[in-house]
């Protein structure tokens, strides 16, 4: 196999996280929309085309990272994030402000470590962009964690928020690796023994536990649902949901979204992981109702 061809399988397997990501976070996103809250319940899907948000403008920037470097290189990473930064994605205020310093020549090592009194970032920005990561390293969940922490320093410098997007990187090259996906339990506790103590861990081993609840309403008041944007309040919960439903993207849409709360971010976690799986593509039809990726990011023209 030639270098190349490899780079093309991490690729194609990330880009295919990155679809699903996009569909849960334009998707989800479309349900902060009051008029939208009865098409959630009966599970039928708004107009398109949707829109995406920041979690999939953020996930952008790490898969064309990783195609240029084949590793997350921190200052083309801060320097992507920060040149392709849509004000009107969505994002945080604390992150908005961040970009817009790093785009006006700012040191994305200064400006991210001085967030929130010098403790940074807790948010659930650096676990929201991650999956298709996680999908590039496969073969390889070591590996996938550790870029994800590297990946995660440039904007989210708190522990919470770096396990955060170490679990969810686990979580995908998981799911994406070549013997097939594991099972709910298998995969939760696969992610378990790659994330540090935390209090991330802490409500991925409670998750663990609740795997057979039915009713994600429950489990939410348990876990968190993104309400308050921290990464130990959202990828405990959407790392549960994408572990019941591997191989059936709607399910574990609905289920996720139907949750509330940070609905973009869950539902944008649960995508990426579950389309890092053999079947775990989203429907078609939802695929072509959400606006086109970026054309910046190389390779991934529909
Ligand atoms: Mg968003």
């Amino acid at each position: 196999m030639t270098a190349d061809s490899a780079t093309d399988r991490h690729f194609e397997r990330a880009l295919a996280s990155l679809r699903g990501l996009s569909v849960g976070d334009a998707l989800g996103s479309r349900f902060f929309v009051p008029a939208n809250y009865p098409l959630l319940k009966e599970r039928a899907l708004p107009p398109g085309p949707w829109q995406w948000t920041d979690d999939t403008e953020m996930a952008c920037s790490v898969l064309a990272v990783l195609a240029a470097h084949r590793r997350v290189d921190q200052d083309a990473l801060a320097d992507s994030f920060a040149r392709h930064h849509d004000f009107d994605r969505g994002y945080g205020p604390a992150v908005n402000r961040l970009l817009r310093l790093v785009r006006e020549g700012g040191d994305w090592r200064q400006l991210a470590s001085a967030l929130f009194q010098g403790q940074g970032s807790w948010g659930n920005g650096s676990a929201m962009r991650i999956a298709p990561l996680g999908a590039w390293y496969a073969d390889d969940p070591e590996q996938a964690t550790h870029q994800a922490e590297i990946s995660s320093y440039t904007t989210h410098q708190h522990r919470e928020a770096v396990v955060g997007a170490m679990a969810v990187a686990a979580a995908a090259a998981l799911v994406a690796a070549p013997g097939g996906p594991p099972t709910p339990e298998a995969l939760l506790d696969g992610v378990v023994a790659l994330v540090p103590r935390s209090a991330v861990g802490a409500g991925l081993r409670r998750a663990r536990d609740m795997l057979d609840y039915r009713d994600a309403g429950t489990v939410a008041a348990v876990l968190g649902n993104g309400r308050r944007t921290s990464a130990h309040d959202t990828v405990p919960f959407a790392l549960w949901s994408a572990a019941r439903s591997l191989g059936d993207f709607e399910e574990a849409f609905w289920v996720t979204a139907q949750a509330g709360g940070d609905v973009d971010t869950t539902c944008a976690i649960v995508g990426g992981v579950v389309a890092s799986g053999p079947a775990g593509a989203p429907p078609a039809q939802w695929a072509a109702d959400v606006e086109a990726l970026p054309d910046w990011l190389p390779g991934a023209a529909a």
